[in-house]
């Protein structure tokens, strides 16, 4: 696809920039969608309650009087005549736009407005004049350096100068069929609305199409599954049992429940399309290593395949101390030296080794197998369905197991993964304590420092999620982790050796971090939400969670997942300034799937798949729990689209594959 610095304006910086957002090229930029859109009405000052948002326009009558306070803050105050009479408006922190409010400037003012007192208290000023229609903004996720206004018009720049030339997913036949109009136009009017019902319209052509696009390629994908048949096996009985006596614990029914139905698959010539359902700490893990071994048993390698570097390692370290010598496991990361990876990879195809654990690196290097006979992937909702098919490709016909704490509701399993067997745990392993949860509100701090203080004092060692920043740039983010930092060092006066994570730190650099936590060189470990999913750390038994009422019930069980892995009594503090009720749940139940059904009837689009910081959206525009209307239509259709013979259609179903291939 197109440069994006064929675009005027853009450039070497502007490109950079874009990068950041992850726009790398102009379809990119054409699909980079308004997080949010205002709706600029001019308010009736004589109609409004007090708390009301109000939109105004005027001429300004005053010259800007600028007060400076500490730390560089500001405030500013002029008069404005509006259509009907004279207010004075005050905005904090804008004392930059000075020079361009002049007397008799035109401006929009957005705010709250004081009838009492004629004050207007503007969060928002702009230049310009209000129409007499309704004026909707566009208004996208930015990054330093580029403002709303620029984005806007590179975006515009680049419909007029590539719009023809975007590709149209949606058939023709399929377009007729819902009315639908361009797709040139259908961005238009999304970057520019004008009317609202219009815009719904729009968003809804570009939220069909994204869901066709993935359907199309799931059902693509099935189908070459099922022609292919796989390898078969005559895994034992006895086998099963010789691996329960190397284990250092005995398995609960549900796992070895789980293992028979994964040895029956890989027994038979049906290829293996498994997904291994189990909250958080109902040992997964365990069940994927017999797999693994009853595959080397039976004379195949094996791949796993985890989101992180750290999860891979903290595996392999597992697997190495599990079987010993009686396989061979290496481990493929992205921060090997050359060297290091071509031993691997020349291994991986001679067959000297059994198992192999990495990262994406398993599919983005040259590597080739000598004969792969069982994928899996652990932390699957993290995983594009492309990147698992990349990973199966590398196989004749390999088994596939997937592994993933997120309880998906079994319709919605099949809806996206298509046809697919599901293994559930439900059981925990014995011994383990249920986490114990409370509910704090924000200005009981002192009692939460207090908890944390005794654990510590036990030397163990705590999780801390940072608080939430409206805007959440990464400099809000580094912000937010750095002042509790400072607050915990205050109050336990030094003593405690703290480490800090946040979005934008190096992988490199969050890995060693991790690390020092699981090896008890970090006390508590502060972080916004990147904190790993599956990492083990049974010495942290306390996990505090601020802004708990930001998040969905799931992802916070999630989070609470993240302790109480080991024997002794963890405890999760959700602190939130309001709506404590909803956090009660968590009080009551430790169960996922329980709480995932909670979350569906109380948010409607509940985070099922997570949360956008730990990578998980895997669409630009739709959303699958809310949008789950369309999907299914989009099931359908795409369905009968690959089964149509039309020569027409040829050309757009081989660039639905290659979509596949390239991502
Ligand atoms: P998850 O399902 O979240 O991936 P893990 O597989 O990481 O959970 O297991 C969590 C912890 O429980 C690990 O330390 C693992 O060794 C341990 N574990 C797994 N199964 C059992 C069992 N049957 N008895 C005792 N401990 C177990
Ligand atoms: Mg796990």
């Amino acid at each position: 696809m197109m440069d994006l610095k064929t675009i005027k304006g853009i450039g070497i910086k502007g490109e950079e920039r874009l990068n950041k957002l992850g726009i790398y090229d102009v379809n990119d930029l054409l699909t980079y969608f308004p997080s949010r859109y205002d709706v600029l009405k001019r308010s009736d000052l004589n109609n409004i309650d007090t708390l009301d948002k109000v939109v105004i326009d005027g001429k300004i009558e005053s010259v800007p009087l600028v007060l400076r306070f500490n730390k560089g803050l500001n405030k500013m105050n002029f008069r404005l005549v509006t259509k009907d009479r004279m207010i004075g408006v005050s905005i904090f922190n804008r004392a930059f736009m000075k020079t361009h409010l002049t007397i008799g400037t035109n401006v929009i003012v957005i705010g709250k407005y004081d009838k009492d007192k004629n004050i207007l208290t503007a969060s928002d000023i702009r230049l310009g004049s209000l129409s007499n229609e309704t004026k909707i903004e566009a208004i996208y996720h930015l990054t330093n350096g580029l403002s709303n206004k620029n984005l806007s018009n590179y975006i515009n720049l680049g419909l007029m100068m590539y719009g023809k030339e975007l590709p149209d997913y949606i058939p023709l036949y399929l377009q007729e069929k819902y009315h639908f109009i361009n797709k040139r136009i259908t961005l238009n009017i999304v970057h520019n609305p004008t009317d609202m019902e219009k815009l719904k319209l729009m968003i809804k052509r570009l939220k069909y199409e994204e869901l066709f696009v993935f359907m199309a390629k799931v059902y693509y994908l099935n189908e070459k599954n099922r022609k292919d048949s796989g390898l078969t096996r005559n895994i034992k009985e006895s086998e099963i049992t010789s691996f329960y006596e190397i284990l250092p614990f005995s398995l609960t029914d549900d796992q070895k429940k789980v293992i028979h139905e994964i040895v029956e698959d890989m027994n038979s010539s049906k290829v293996m399309n498994r997904l291994l359902q189990g909250d958080v700490g109902s040992g997964k893990t365990i069940v994927s290593f017999a797999a693994m071994y009853f595959n080397k048993l039976a004379g195949y390698q094996s791949a796993l395949m985890a989101p992180t570097e750290i999860l891979a390692t903290q595996h392999y370290n597992n697997i190495q101390k599990l079987f010993k010598d009686k396989v061979k496991a290496r481990l493929l990361i992205g921060s090997l030296t050359k060297k290091e990876k071509k031993e691997i990879v020349e291994e991986l195809s001679s067959g000297k080794i059994d198992i192999v654990i990495g990262t994406h690196a398993l599919i983005q290097e040259d590597v080739t197998y000598c004969n792969l006979g069982l994928v899996i992937t652990d932390e699957q909702h993290r995983f594009g369905v492309n990147q698992r098919a990349n990973l199966k490709n590398k196989g004749i016909t390999p088994d596939v197991l997937y592994m993933s704490a997120t309880p998906i509701p079994r319709t919605f399993a099949l809806t996206i993964y298509g046809d697919m067997d599901i293994s559930t745990i439900k059981e925990m392993p014995k011994g383990r304590l249920p986490v114990k949860t409370i509910v704090k509100k924000d200005d009981e701090i002192k009692d939460v420092l207090n908890l944390m203080y005794e654990e510590l004092q036990k030397k163990h060692q705590i999780y801390v999620i940072a608080p939430l920043i409206e805007g959440d740039s990464d400099i809000n983010e580094q912000k937010s982790v750095s002042n509790l930092q400072d607050k915990m060092n205050v109050a336990f006066g030094m003593k405690y050796h703290i480490g800090i994570l946040h979005g934008k730190m190096a992988n490199s650099l969050k890995d060693e971090i991790m690390l020092k936590f699981k090896n008890s060189e970090i006390d508590i470990l502060i972080s916004t939400t990147v904190i790993e999913v599956g990492v083990d750390v049974p010495n942290a038994s306390m996990i505090v969670i601020f802004d708990a009422n930001k998040f969905g019930l799931s992802t916070l069980h999630q989070l609470r997942g993240r302790v109480g892995r080991g024997n002794i009594q963890s405890t999760c503090i959700l602190i939130s300034k309001e709506e404590t009720e909803r956090l009660k749940i968590l009080e009551k139940t430790v169960d996922g799937f329980e709480i995932a059904e909670e979350d569906f009837k109380l948010r409607g689009s509940g985070d099922l798949f997570g949360t956008r910081q730990s990578g998980e959206i895997m669409f630009k525009i739709a959303n699958l729990k809310e949008d789950y209307r369309i999907l299914l239509a989009a099931k359908e259709d795409a369905t009968e689209f690959w089964k149509k013979k039309d020569e027409e259609l040829t050309p757009l179903k081989e660039s639905i594959v290659k979509l596949i291939d390239t991502n």
